[in-house]
């Protein structure tokens, strides 16, 4: 039996959430039962997989549970770019396969969250709003944009160049050099998005909220206990992400970092008027460390997300927040100085999970034991795919899918802390000291 010793904690400091409603979540659970399947986070991945399980076997009992509430982990927590192309590409043969690889699977992933937004009416303002790739520097618009070009001119891919000028009509700030407009991505509030997953699943889903794991005996059946229950269950998706090294799983695998994002009050309608360009935007950086990602968001505020560092305890403190939100504010005003009143509302963390060399974890990792983890900072489509072709492959369900996914599986492994501390560390600092032009 495996002591989950490290639990997710909510700081509530959410401000997707905070801009939302307030929502009860699911009870807790408070007994002993058995079910088919149990399901443990309910992030992308899990929701994902317990909606395609029930769907393909409506006879079975399908149980999440999730240790705080739908939509305050990473899944509520991020930027909420619904990604549908690799970020950066280079013109390796094997990296154009994987690339062309992960395009299938990002495409079948919004697809699934697009037909089930609007089969369940979710409120999220879930819209097709594209994205901008964009490059402060002339080296990363080398580096970076124009190999993506010559990519996606190569496979077709819709996209358009759009330099300073055109940008700042666009997005209202000409702080970037250059941006490659690509149209498929979607954008949303990832919290209203998680809510109205976790709120519409299958009448034989139940789903336990503020119900962490904190031990788990893998086996046939397997046991989860809870701090009120215990479940066991024949079949077992883990669905934590960056947690499953606490179950015993990807072990010297997983990387955690923390991720800050802001949000600014709503702009007047006064600075509405001032701001230039479309309505709703996103940018994501040419750097995803050092620069930062931004958004126009549907009730106009702007998101401003940065300040990433690798934090295997999966803690951050107010303090730090608090000077967080300072930098982000001096991000903000770099760019948009003619809004230089607007404060910023929210400053919050989330946890990403990367690993070495960019690959998920998916799969059967014990007998009746299945894994959908290591998102890689994608999660949105990453998650859901990885969810929906876990519950297929765990089925036999055939899905050509399941060949994508599987190969480009498999985090690679990292040595054992402390010495991955200082290794990644130091790394990271060079990284950020070598793309300090983006930030
Ligand atoms: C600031 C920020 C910006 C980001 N921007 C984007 C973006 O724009 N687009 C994108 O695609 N991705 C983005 N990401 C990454 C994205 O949020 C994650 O990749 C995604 O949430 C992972 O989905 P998941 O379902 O695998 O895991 P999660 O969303 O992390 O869900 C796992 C769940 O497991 C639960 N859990 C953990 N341990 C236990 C336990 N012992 N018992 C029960 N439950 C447990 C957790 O509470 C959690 O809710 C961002 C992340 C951050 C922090």
């Amino acid at each position: 039996m495996v002591a989950i010793r490290l639990l997710p904690e909510n700081d509530t400091t959410n401000g997707w959430s905070a801009v939302l409603p307030p929502r009860t979540p699911r009870p807790p659970l408070v007994a002993t039962i058995t079910a088919d399947w149990a399901i443990i986070g309910a992030g992308y991945a899990g929701l994902a997989a317990a909606r395609r399980l029930a769907e393909h076997r409506p006879g079975d009992s399908v149980i999440v549970l999730e240790a705080g509430a739908a939509g305050e982990g990473a899944q509520g927590r991020n930027a909420g770019f619904a990604i549908d192309l690799p970020h950066n590409v280079t013109s390796s043969l094997a990296e154009l396969e994987e690339s062309a690889r992960y395009k299938r699977l990002y495409r079948a992933a919004i697809d699934h969250l697009d037909e089930t937004i609007r089969t369940h009416g979710i409120a999220c303002d879930w819209s097709r709003d594209g994205r901008y790739h964009a490059a402060v520097s002339e080296r990363a618009v080398q580096s970076v944009l124009k190999p993506l070009v010559a990519e996606l001119s190569r496979s077709g891919g819709e996209h358009r160049w759009v330099d300073r000028r055109a940008l700042a009509d666009e997005i209202g700030t000409d702080y970037y050099t250059a941006a490659v407009f690509t149209p498929g991505g979607y954008l949303v509030n990832p919290a209203a998005l998680s809510r109205g997953l976790a709120d519409t699943l299958p009448g034989n889903v139940t789903l336990c909220e503020n119900t962490p794991v904190v031990r788990f005996e893998p086996g046939v059946p397997s046991r989860l206990v809870t701090p009120k229950g215990e479940v066991k269950a024949r079949q077992v998706v883990i669905a934590v992400n960056g947690f499953a090294d606490r179950f015993g799983y990807f072990r010297h695998r997983l990387l955690s970092f923390a991720a800050h994002a802001s949000l600014t009050r709503p702009l007047s309608v006064a600075e509405i008027a001032k701001l230039k360009g479309r309505a709703r935007w996103g940018l994501t950086p040419a750097n995803a460390f050092a620069g930062i990602t931004m958004r126009r968001t549907a009730d106009n505020r702007i998101l401003v997300r940065q300040n990433v560092s690798f934090r295997p305890d999966l803690r951050a403190s107010d303090e730090e927040r608090a000077r967080v939100a300072l930098h982000h504010k001096r991000l903000f005003d770099q760019r948009f100085h003619e809004l230089s009143d607007v404060t910023i509302a929210h400053t919050w963390t989330g946890y990403i999970c990367l690993s070495r060399n960019g690959a998920p974890g998916f799969g059967e990792v014990a007998p009746g034991v299945w894994a959908s983890v290591c998102q890689n900072a994608v999660g949105m489509t990453k998650g859901t795919i990885g969810g929906l072709l876990l519950a297929d492959k765990a089925l036999g369900v055939r899905n050509p899918l399941i060949e994508d996914i599987e190969a480009v599986s498999g985090p690679a492994w990292i040595p054992p802390r402390p010495a991955l501390d200082i290794g990644v560390r130091a790394r990271f600092a060079f990284e950020l000291w070598r793309s300090r032009a983006e930030a």
